[in-house]
């Protein structure tokens, strides 16, 4: 029987930031899309209440409540995931935080906060996933970068810098591991209404700019992002690799 194309039923997956924002519109797509999901972020009681109400729709779940922006995690999450799963076929990066400061303004410091939370976990936790990505003989990995690592956005420095530096990884890494099985993209959005982007979307000053900045005049839902990532992940995409999809409402696509 062939496998159906829509559809990610029997894929094992591993969502960071899972439980706010758009990681959260990812799980709840993908365990309608049939996927096991292993959920990750710092807050212990969401996480397991949303474990909870999962588990009573009948869905396939588990959990880490764990700080990825700490040094030594990823060896942790993924001797976790196996336990679970017993492997991984999908590896969503998309923890994510920022400081918007001028430049000269950052100390050490919140340099370390934004690159580790953005960056460097993803990067550790791709690395820790290649076994069991690879054993899977058909294995994705998604980074949730930004716009931001496009293009100029007034978001900072360190958090434009450390969105492009994923869309390098996926690209290194879409070559390097096509051999595998394994195919590796990206997803750039603009603003989307979650927790992370509340303190700009309420500023009516702020939003209002944005709005007249975006061609389709309207700020993104988590589901249209979740939704992409979907794609990225299942049979539909499997001669896609080393791509950056935006999901901005057309704000890249406009340069006056
Ligand atoms: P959000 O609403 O703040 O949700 C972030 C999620 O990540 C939460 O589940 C949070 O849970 C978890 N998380 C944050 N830091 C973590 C850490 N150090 N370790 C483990 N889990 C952590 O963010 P969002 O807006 O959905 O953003 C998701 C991704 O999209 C980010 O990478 C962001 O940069 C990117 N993005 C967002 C927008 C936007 O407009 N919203 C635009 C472009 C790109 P805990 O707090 O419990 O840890």
């Amino acid at each position: 029987m062939t496998q159906p194309i829509w559809s990610l039923k029997g894929q094992r997956a591993l969502v960071t930031g899972g439980t706010k924002g758009i990681g959260e519109a990812i799980v709840r797509q993908f365990l309608d899309l049939g996927a096991s999901v292993f959920i990750v972020a710092r807050n212990p009681d969401l996480l397991q209440q949303q474990l909870i109400g999962y588990r009573q729709q009948g869905y396939t779940v588990d959990g880490l409540a764990i700080d990825v922006s700490q040094p030594d995690t990823a060896s942790q999450v993924i001797e976790k995931v196996h336990a679970s799963w017993g492997g991984l076929d999908i590896l969503v990066n998309n923890a994510g935080t920022n400081i918007r400061k001028p430049t000269a303004e950052y100390s050490p410091a919140e340099y370390d906060h934004i690159l580790n939370t953005n960056l460097r976990s993803a990067y550790e936790l791709t690395q820790a996933a290649y076994p069991l990505l690879k054993a899977s003989g058909n294995g994705k990995v998604v980074f949730i970068s930004s716009v931001s690592g496009l293009a100029h956005t007034s978001s900072g420095s360190l958090y434009g810098m450390s969105k492009a530096a994923l869309l390098q990884l996926t690209r290194n890494l879409a070559v390097e591991w096509a051999p595998d099985g394994i195919r590796v993209n990206a997803v750039a959005p603009w603003y989307i209404k979650t927790p992370l982007a509340t303190p700009v979307l309420t500023n009516p000053e702020k939003l209002n700019g944005i709005l007249k900045r975006t061609p389709m005049s309207r700020i993104g839902e988590p589901e249209e992002v979740a939704s992409v990532v979907s794609f990225l992940s299942m049979p539909a995409s499997g001669y896609v690799t080393g791509q950056t999809i935006s999901v901005d409402g057309g704000l890249m696509a406009w340069a006056y």
